[in-house]
């Protein structure tokens, strides 16, 4: 795709260039040239916008996945693997743990499982 607009764009300036010679007159070769000039420029210009698509929607990809929020990861109680908190239950082991507890000092969240903050050890009174 971006190759044909890259040979349409040559192709514009190589029959600008004829229809200027053709035209016998220096204003018309000048304005033929000029013409076919900024025809081509668009059409490369499109061409380059098209072959930077991909990365530009990579960029735009990645700036998304860093503006989201970043998951707490808590450890299963029973097989001790990490996951993340959007997880009801283990993902490993379908261990579905108690209530999820907010820790007033670092504000992690932990289950109700633990009785002190797994994070930093505060213990809720
Ligand atoms: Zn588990
Ligand atoms: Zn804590």
């Amino acid at each position: 795709m971006t190759r044909i607009l890259y040979i349409i764009g040559v192709v514009t300036i190589v029959i600008g260039l004829i229809i200027g010679v053709l035209s016998g007159s220096v204003l018309g070769f000048i304005l033929s040239i000029v013409g076919s000039f900024v025809s081509a420029v668009i059409f490369l210009a499109l061409g380059l916008i098209l072959e930077k698509q991909d990365t530009i929607l990579d960029m735009l990809q990645s700036l998304e996945e860093k503006s989201k929020p970043r998951l707490e990861k808590i450890t299963c109680k029973k097989c001790e693997k990490p996951y993340t908190t959007d997880y009801s239950a283990c993902p490993h082991c379908a261990y579905k743990p108690g209530l999820y507890i907010k820790c007033l000092k670092c504000d992690k969240k932990y289950t109700s499982d633990y009785s002190a903050c797994p994070h930093c050890a505060y213990r809720p009174k």
